[in-house]
C-alpha cells in the first residue's frame, strides 16, 4: 500500500470496540433488554431502543452474505482487485468488510476473522476462507 488505508476515529460509542480490537478481541454489542447483537456499534438496540448495551466477544466465524470485486480504487491505499463484502456473523449481525485470501469467493461460503494491524495499535476485522 502506498498510503494507509482510511479507517474512523473512535467516538464515544465505538471505543471499546476498537479498544478490544488493540487486544485482539472482536466484539459486538448485545442489548442487555432483549438479546439483540448489533453491529457496527450505536446507542440504542435496532431491536427494541434499549440503550443497556454491552459488549460481548463473538466466535469470528461467519458467512458470505453478499460481495464485490472492486478493479478501479476510489482511494490510493487500496490496491485492486480486492473484495468488499458484506458477511453475517454467527452471532447474527452482518459487517462489511473485506475478503483476503479468497480467489473466487461465493455466498454462503464460510468464512473467519483475520486481523489487519493499523499504523495506531488498532486491528481491522478482516475474513478469510476455512
Ligand atoms: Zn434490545
Amino acid at each position: 500500500m502506498s498510503e494507509p488505508r482510511p479507517v474512523a476515529e473512535p467516538d464515544a460509542i465505538t471505543q471499546p470496540f476498537w479498544d478490544a480490537t488493540s487486544e485482539g478481541r472482536f466484539t459486538v454489542q448485545r442489548c442487555a433488554a432483549c438479546g439483540h447483537h448489533q453491529f457496527y456499534p450505536r446507542a440504542l438496540c435496532i431491536a427494541c431502543g434499549s440503550t443497556d448495551l454491552g459488549f460481548v466477544e463473538a466466535s469470528g466465524r461467519a458467512s458470505v452474505y453478499s460481495h464485490t470485486t472492486v478493479r478501479r480504487a476510489p482511494h490510493p491505499a487500496f490496491e485492486p482487485p480486492y473484495v468488499v463484502a458484506l458477511v453475517r456473523l454467527e452471532e447474527g449481525p452482518v459487517l462489511m468488510t473485506n475478503l483476503v485470501g479468497i480467489d473466487e469467493p461465493r455466498c454462503d461460503m464460510p468464512v473467519h476473522l483475520v486481523w489487519e494491524d493499523l499504523p495506531d495499535g488498532r486491528k481491522l476485522p478482516l475474513f478469510t476462507g476455512d
